[in-house]
C-alpha cells in the first residue's frame, strides 16, 4: 500500500512504525474471510482491510478520530485472526494498538461510554475491587433486563449478566512467596497470578502450582506483581498499561536477580500475548527497554513450558475434550498444537470444534462493550463446540471460560486443571459430577 506521510510525521516513532506496517498490506483481502466481525456483519469497514484503510486515512491526515473510525475500530475484537491469515505478514496488532491510543487521545466519547470505560479500567485490573464489584453485581442482577432497554446502558446489563452467581473464596493455597518442588528440583519459575482470573476461578492457579511442584519445579509468586495491563492496553489507555508493565518488569527482574527464573508462566493467554509484547510496548523507554525484552523472552504459556518437561504418556481415561483455542493463544501467541498434544498424552480424546479460528466474542471487555456482536459470536462458537459431543471443554483463557460457560451445556475447565488431575492432582468438581452421572 502506498503511503504519503511527511518526514515530520515520520519523526514520530509510532507513526514511523505504523507506516511500515501499512506499506506491507497489498489489499488482497484474504484476511476478510477469517475476520469474525466481517463474517458476522458483512461490512468491509468491519474487516481488517477496511480498518487498515480507516487507520491510514486518519494517521496520514493527522486527523482526530471521528465517529466512523471509532465505531469500526471499537468493533474489532483484537482477536488477531487476520495476522494468522495475512500472507504479507501485516502486523495488524501494533497498528490497531496505535489507532486505539490515537482514539483515546483525540476523541471525546459520549458521557455514558466514558463512565463505563472508566469503571472498567478502575475495577477489573484490581482483584480486591473486582471481588467487591462481583458481590455488588449479584445484588444488581435483577436490574439487567431494565438496563438492556436503553442502548447506552446495555454494557451495564452485560456486566451483570456475565457476573457469576457465586463468587468463589480466595485461594488459601496460592500464597505469595515460594512453593517448593517435590523431589529433585528441575527448575524455578514465577507465575503471573493475574487480576480477574484468581477472583473468578482460583482453582486454575492452584492446579498450576500443584502440577509444577509435583514435577519438580519451584514456583514463586513475588510480592507486587499484578495485572499485566492487557485490559487497559486494549482500551487505548497506554499510560495506565505501561505503568502495569513497568511494575511487573521491576518485580520479575528483582526475582531474576535474587534466585533466578527459568520462565514466567502465564495461565491466561490474553495476558501472555501482552507480556510477550512488553519488549515492544516499552521499546522507547530507555530505563525499561532492555529489561522488558528480557521479561518478554522469559514469558511462556503454561502449556509451552509443560511441553518441554516430557510428561509421560498415560492410558486413555475415557473422557473426550473439545479444545477451544483462545484467539490470544492461537493467533496472538501462535500456540496451536501444544495444548492438544498435552491433553492427548494425558489420556484424553481431543476434538476440534468447527470454525476454531473464530473468536468466541469474549475478547477482554468486548463482551461488555459490544454485547450484540459478542452474543452472536458466542452462540456460533457454542453451537460448534456442542456439535463435537465431547464430555468437557478445555481452553487456556479465563475470558473464554466465562464467555462460553454462560451458554454451553457442557462443563468447561482450563487445560491445566485437566492436566493436573490426569497427573495425580485433585479431581475438579466438574469431572466428579461427570463421573457420577456416568456411574448412574
Ligand atoms: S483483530 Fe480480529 S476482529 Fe479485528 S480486524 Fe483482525 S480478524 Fe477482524
Ligand atoms: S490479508 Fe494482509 S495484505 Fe491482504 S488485505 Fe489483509 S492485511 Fe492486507
Amino acid at each position: 500500500m502506498q503511503t504519503s506521510f511527511t518526514p515530520q510525521q515520520l519523526s514520530n516513532p509510532d507513526v514511523a512504525e505504523s507506516e511500515k506496517i501499512l506499506r506491507k498490506c497489498v489489499h488482497c483481502g484474504f484476511c476478510t474471510a477469517t475476520c469474525p466481525t466481517y463474517v458476522t456483519l458483512g461490512n468491509e469497514l468491519d474487516s481488517p482491510r477496511g480498518r487498515i484503510y480507516l487507520i491510514k486515512d486518519m494517521l496520514e491526515n493527522d486527523r482526530a478520530a471521528d465517529r466512523q473510525v471509532v465505531t469500526h475500530i471499537d468493533r474489532c475484537l483484537s482477536c488477531l485472526a487476520c495476522t494468522t491469515t495475512c500472507p504479507s505478514g501485516v502486523d495488524y496488532m501494533h497498528l490497531v494498538d496505535h489507532a486505539r491510543i490515537h482514539i483515546e487521545n483525540t476523541y471525546k466519547r459520549p458521557l455514558m461510554d466514558r463512565l463505563i470505560r472508566q469503571l472498567l479500567a478502575s475495577v477489573l485490573p484490581y482483584p480486591t475491587r473486582f471481588r467487591k464489584a462481583l458481590w455488588l453485581a449479584r445484588l444488581g442482577q435483577p436490574l439487567a433486563p431494565f438496563l438492556r432497554r436503553t442502548k447506552a446502558l446495555k454494557p451495564l446489563a452485560s456486566m451483570l449478566d456475565l457476573s457469576p452467581k457465586t463468587v468463589p473464596s480466595a485461594s488459601a493455597f496460592t500464597h505469595q512467596g515460594s512453593h517448593l518442588p517435590q523431589g529433585e528440583k528441575r527448575g524455578r519459575v514465577a507465575i503471573l497470578t493475574g487480576c480477574a482470573q484468581p477472583v473468578l476461578d482460583p482453582a486454575i492457579n492452584d492446579a498450576t502450582i500443584r502440577l509444577l511442584t509435583r514435577l519438580g519445579v519451584e514456583v514463586v509468586l513475588p510480592k507486587g506483581e499484578g495485572c499485566c495491563g492487557a485490559l487497559v492496553h486494549h482500551m487505548g489507555r497506554e499510560e495506565q498499561a505501561l505503568a502495569f508493565a513497568r511494575r511487573n518488569v521491576d518485580v520479575w527482574m528483582d526475582e531474576i536477580e535474587n534466585g533466578g527464573l527459568d520462565a514466567i508462566i502465564i495461565t491466561a493467554s490474553g495476558c501472555g500475548t501482552t507480556i510477550k509484547d512488553y519488549g515492544h510496548m516499552l521499546r522507547l523507554d530507555a530505563a525499561y527497554a532492555e529489561k522488558a525484552q528480557k521479561i518478554s523472552a522469559l514469558a511462556k504459556d503454561i502449556t509451552e513450558y509443560l511441553s518441554d518437561l516430557d510428561l509421560p504418556a498415560l492410558e486413555r481415561n475415557g473422557l473426550t475434550v473439545a479444545y477451544h483455542s483462545a484467539c490470544s493463544m492461537q493467533h496472538g501467541q501462535k500456540i496451536v498444537m501444544a495444548p492438544k498434544l498435552l491433553l492427548k498424552a494425558a489420556g484424553f480424546a481431543v476434538r476440534d470444534p468447527a470454525e476454531g479460528h473464530l473468536c468466541c466474542g469474549s475478547a477482554g471487555t468486548y463482551n461488555i462493550l459490544q454485547p450484540e456482536i459478542s452474543a452472536q459470536l458466542k452462540a456460533r462458537k457454542v453451537k460448534h463446540i456442542e456439535a463435537t459431543r465431547a464430555d468437557i471443554i478445555a481452553t487456556g483463557n479465563i475470558g473464554c471460560i466465562t464467555q462460553i460457560a454462560s451458554a454451553a451445556s457442557m462443563p468447561i475447565l482450563h487445560t491445566v486443571q485437566l492436566l493436573d488431575w490426569a497427573y495425580g492432582g485433585a479431581e475438579p468438581d466438574a469431572i466428579g459430577r461427570l463421573n457420577k452421572k456416568r456411574a448412574v
